[in-house]
């Protein structure tokens, strides 16, 4: 069954080659309780660590049922260990930290068994050395008869063919000495025992074989084995330690020391608190940084206007600065030097801005001078509203054309406008209502105070270009008396449904509404009406009558200079064509502005210059803030606190190379009971990663908490409101950097403990 041909162990220690066994030769059979005798010092431990696999030979072979383990690897020895061995320890090795269950499962575990069929095995070794009730105590709370028999337990729970035990009695009263040997002598029935022993009575008592031993030779053997036969053949069963096995067993390693661990934890989040907070409070920084651009940006549109005056010889594209570096004044003429460009705002322009990605802009507003015709009336009276007394104006479009009142606009009454016709009255921060509008909706002028509901629902009968005007000859038109005919004609009632005023703080609506000039009452309606009016009017009689005329025909007739308009404009009026006079473009971030200004200086790339399309960027001089300011600064903090983490994952393998030291003789258990060098490495890979995920989890927990104080602290200082927030994807991301850098630190330790020779790890205590 098991042979040992000329095996010899020697020892390099410093210079001096020690030789522990000498040319063993030794055949055991199948069963049998062999003893082994001798001096201390004379090769016992070493011949029972190399029959175990736990010690290598230097020369010879050892044959398992037939096979030689000349050309075994580590995993073929762990697998040996695990499957044909069962090691008795004189000082029991029971890993302390663990129960007694645990401790007789371990064998099972690292085979991978299943937890019921572990349970059933484990219960039933446990039984046989009688020790079923003890099974949730930890080893320490036994006495050392019963250590022994939970050591016992867990060689036999494998079931192997050869049970070793290295002075099993040695250190028990001989009382309890003759039990385990009884125990001993009755598992020898069924397998090989080999074990051995200072005690002679014993051997002699309870023994069928003794072997004796002197300075490394066999001197005497009472029962040699002359006849070997193999009749079964060795298989390899490959070990495994899952990982969750491993995280159990740090697990309860990491609670027999709960304070240092969290401490530990504690100390090695310090890092990830810094880390934390400072990107929490630059985050919310960037946040109110980001509101205020575009608070500010919305103030500053990018303004495109028909005519702009502009220096003479200017490269329009050229927005680069240079500053002159001479010392001398140059003499310049600004009436010689300014020129007007007349900005073509052609339909494609207004397509290609149309194209402009939604996500840079806060608005755009359209400015048309479309006049619109609306009589009002009371049911008796009727009433021409006037576009240059009562203020109409077109609202700006927003990103998706929708909620632009909604995000910039409270609603005082009524409701916000749905329908194209819907219009509402925008009233300014003391909700003043201009009274020439009050005299267009039949509201009592004398009064002091309106009430929001004489003017929701209030309606405007819109007149065609055909209807409203009355044509005398070819240079002149006039405008019909409202009438209740007039008023009955009309097929479109735009209606009041809502009075809104711009939101508290917003830069965007109150620069709007002043856009105008003044901040008096007006309603505003959308794009599309006006649109629709052009649409209807385009061909009326008065636009083909006025696009050959000399003179303005809603005017009297006076001719354009006496008008103070030109025949484009006139047209314009009218409805000729939907082409504005001026475009504002609110971009909603420095950023966003230099994508728009880009996009906008592309379309006058490979065109001359009449052609070019000059806007006004009142916000450049602001733009030159560098919104960088604040990624700067985090960037410097960030890589401050990047230290600490360093030095705590410095730390962190320090502590695991303690925990290492601490736990060497768990490892020879471990390897003793075939743990293979990887499931060493889990073990201890599990203890950092638990590490890591606590002082990451901790640090995270703890910049929640210490970000109270400090929002408050904050709001005092700057009047800002929650500054510091930790947004969840930067939170696991630093758990996640916690976990690799604990990893990382804990794992050259690891590896070492990995390494560590079995035996030694065994020996030290
Ligand atoms: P026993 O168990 O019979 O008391 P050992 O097998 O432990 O003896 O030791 C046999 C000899 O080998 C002793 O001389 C011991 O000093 C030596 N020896 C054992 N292990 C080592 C080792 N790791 N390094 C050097 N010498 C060793
Ligand atoms: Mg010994």
């Amino acid at each position: 069954m098991l042979e040992l041909k000329k095996i010899t162990k020697s020892y390099t220690v410093g210079k001096l080659k020690q030789s522990a066994l000498e040319c063993i030769s030794l055949n055991f059979r199948k069963n049998e309780f062999v003893s082994v005798l001798g001096p201390s010092g004379s090769g016992k431990t070493t011949l029972l660590n190399i029959i175990g696999g736990l010690d290598k030979y230097t020369t010879g072979d050892l044959i398992i049922n037939g096979k030689s383990t000349k050309k075994f690897k580590d995993k073929d020895w762990d697998s040996y260990r695990n499957t044909s061995i069962g090691f008795i320890f004189q000082n029991y090795n029971l890993i302390d930290h663990i129960s007694v269950y645990e401790n007789v499962e371990m064998a099972l575990t690292l085979t991978g068994v299943k937890k019921n069929v572990r349970k059933h095995e484990v219960m039933k070794a446990l039984k046989k050395v009688g020790l079923e009730k003890h099974a949730d105590k930890k080893p320490n709370q036994l006495s050392g008869g019963q250590m022994q028999r939970v050591a016992i337990a867990r060689a036999l729970v494998n079931n192997p063919k050869i049970i070793l035990a290295d002075e099993p009695t040695g250190a028990l009263d001989s009382k309890t000495s003759v039990k385990i040997m009884k125990l001993i002598k009755e598992i020898s029935n069924d397998k090989l025992v080999i074990m051995v022993t200072h005690n002679d009575c014993l051997a002699k008592k309870y023994s069928s074989r003794i072997i004796k031993l002197k300075d490394g030779k066999i001197i005497e053997d009472t029962n040699p084995v002359i006849n070997a036969q193999y009749n079964e053949i060795y298989k390899i069963n490959k070990t495994k330690m899952s990982f969750k096995s491993a995280l159990q067993l740090s697990l309860n390693n990491i609670k027999t020391k709960k304070g240092r661990t969290i401490l530990t934890a504690f100390a090695s989040s310090i890092g990830i608190i810094g880390i934390a907070l400072i990107l929490s409070i630059s985050n919310g920084f960037n946040k109110k940084i980001e509101e205020y651009e575009k608070n500010t940006m919305s103030s500053f549109p990018i303004s495109i206007n028909n005519t702009v005056l502009k220096q003479k010889n200017d490269d329009l594209l050229n927005t680069e600065i240079n500053y002159s570096n001479e010392d001398k004044l140059y003499s310049y003429d600004d009436k010689e030097n300014k020129e007007i460009h007349i900005n073509n705002i052609s339909k494609d322009y207004i397509d290609y801005l149309k194209k402009i990605n939604n996500k840079y802009l806060s608005a755009i507003s359209y400015y048309r001078i479309t006049d619109i015709n609306l009589i009002t009336s009371n049911g008796k009276e009727y009433k021409t509203v006037n576009k240059s007394f009562i203020n109409l104006s077109e609202l700006p479009q927003d990103k998706n054309d929708k909620s632009f009142l909604k995000d910039n606009y409270d609603l005082l009454s009524g409701s916000y406008p749905k329908k194209e016709t819907d219009v509402v009255l925008i009233v300014d921060t003391k909700n003043k209502i201009d009274k020439s509008l009050m005299d267009v909706l039949f509201i009592d002028e004398k009064k002091e105070k309106v009430d929001f509901k004489e003017v929701v629902g209030k309606e405007f009968k819109l007149i065609s270009n055909n209807d409203y005007y009355f044509k005398v000859n070819d240079n002149l038109f006039i405008r019909n008396k409202p009438s209740q005919e007039l008023y009955e004609k009309s097929g479109i009632t735009l209606k009041i449904t809502g009075i809104v005023r711009a939101k508290k703080d917003n830069v965007l609506a109150s620069i709007i509404n002043m856009e105008d000039g003044d901040t008096k009452s007006k309603i505003g309606y959308s794009n599309k009406l006006v649109e629709k009016i052009i649409l209807d009017n385009k061909e009326s009689d008065i636009v083909k009558v006025q696009e050959n005329s000399n003179g303005v025909v809603f005017m009297g007739g006076l001719n354009f200079d006496e008008a103070g308009i030109t025949k484009s404009e006139a047209l314009s009026m009218l409805g000729k064509n939907d082409i504005p006079v001026s475009i504002n473009i609110y971009p909603n971030s420095f950023d966003s502005k230099e994508k728009i200004i880009k996009y906008l200086n592309n379309y006058n790339k490979n065109k001359e210059n009449k052609d070019k399309i000059i806007y006004t960027d009142y916000a450049k001089e602001i733009s030159e803030l560098s919104s960088n300011i604040i990624s700067g600064i985090t960037f410097i903090l960030v890589a401050f606190s990047s230290v600490s983490l360093i030095v705590s994952s410095i730390m962190i393998g320090i502590i695991t190379y303690i925990s290492v030291l601490e736990r060497t003789k768990e490892i020879g258990i471990l390897r003793s009971l075939g743990a293979r060098k990887k499931d060493i490495l889990r073990v201890f890979n599990a203890e950092t990663l638990i590490i890591g995920l606590l002082s990451g989890s901790l640090g995270i927990l703890i910049t929640r908490l210490i970000l109270f104080p400090i929002n408050s602290l904050l709001y005092k200082l700057t009047d800002l409101k929650n500054i510091g927030i930790l947004n969840i994807g930067h939170a696991l991301i630093l758990i996640l950097i916690s976990v690799t850098l604990t990893l990382i630190g804990g794992f050259i330790p690891s590896k070492k403990a990995s390494l560590k020779n079995p035996v030694e790890a065994l020996r030290s205590e």
